[in-house]
């Protein structure tokens, strides 16, 4: 959106800019939020910090009131309703992929699991910043056929043929790095059989689903992480993808009043990217 008002001392921003809310707010002192990090901010669960549309009410509404400027990144000359899911739908999946771009040179296989909000950005993501071959798997053949269009090499049914296929275009070798974005338990097991030898699995979605770790479960050194959101710098990073046009959300646009039907869209899978309410 863009700065209505600034409160008493506020400083930073100007009225009228067009700004994207960071939305992991932290304590904004402490080590982790002096690195942008403020996803990981110690502090902010103590300190009963609760940002707006994730623990406390606001987000979905015409008005938000923002604690401090340090939450606002410039949007410059990006359309706000198009670019506000990278907020989370970018750097969600852009935090996992950067912590393991060390895992994906060139010729290396990436796998994305559940084409959905995060996944066909996660999609992009590894097309423009890595040098990986990228196969998403997704029960839905719509999803698959967004997952080609935003630039999967292979798209695969995330069914019990998946992890033999992946391994045969493989060559057995498996998938340099497993970014789940769906976190229940068959989509944990197809990670768990295709990451490579001291390869990486990134267990982004929140499905809940619990992964056996160490000899005889996971590959020798595979490192299994469940990550969270993302850096504020690294927010301003996405936007920059963005604007360089290598990644864009896929969005369906609801008014404040039909928000309940983008809510049950959401819930059936209906939703293509992400539902975006403009009040
Ligand atoms: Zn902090």
């Amino acid at each position: 959106g863009v700065v209505d008002a600034l409160g008493p001392g506020a400083t930073g921003v100007e009225v009228a800019e067009p700004v994207a809310v960071y939305g992991a707010w932290g304590c904004g002192v402490c080590h982790a939020c002096a690195q942008g990090a403020e996803n990981y901010c110690p502090r902010a669960s103590s300190l009963g910090i609760q940002p707006p549309g994730l623990g406390a009410p606001g987000a979905m509404a015409e008005y938000l009131v923002v604690d401090d400027a340090r939450h606002l990144v410039p949007l410059g000359d990006l359309d706000p309703v198009a670019a506000v899911s990278l907020t989370d739908a970018g750097l969600t999946p852009y935090h996992a992929i950067v912590s393991s771009l060390g895992a994906l040179p060139a010729g290396s296989t990436a796998v994305v699991i559940g084409v959905g909000g995060l996944g066909h950005v996660g999609i992009q993501i590894l097309r423009a910043i890595t040098g990986a071959t990228v196969i998403a798997l997704d029960l839905n053949e719509d999803k698959l056929k967004l997952a080609r269009e935003v630039g999967a090499h292979r798209a695969l049914p995330s069914d019990e043929s998946a992890v033999e296929s992946i391994r045969s275009l493989t060559v057995g070798v498996g998938a340099q790095a497993v970014f789940d974005f769906v976190g229940n338990g068959p989509t944990l097991e197809i990670a768990r059989q295709v990451v490579a030898l001291n390869g990486v699995i990134q267990i982004v979605g929140i499905g809940g689903a619990v992964l056996p770790t160490g000899f005889f479960s996971t590959p020798m050194g595979a490192t299994v992480r469940a990550p969270y959101w993302g850096t504020r710098s690294e927010l301003m990073e996405v936007l920059d993808l963005a604007r360089a046009g290598a990644i864009h959300v896929e969005t369906e646009r609801f008014t404040l009043d039909e928000a309940p039907e983008a809510y049950r869209r959401l819930h059936e899978g209906m939703v293509r990217g992400r539902a975006v309410v403009v009040p």
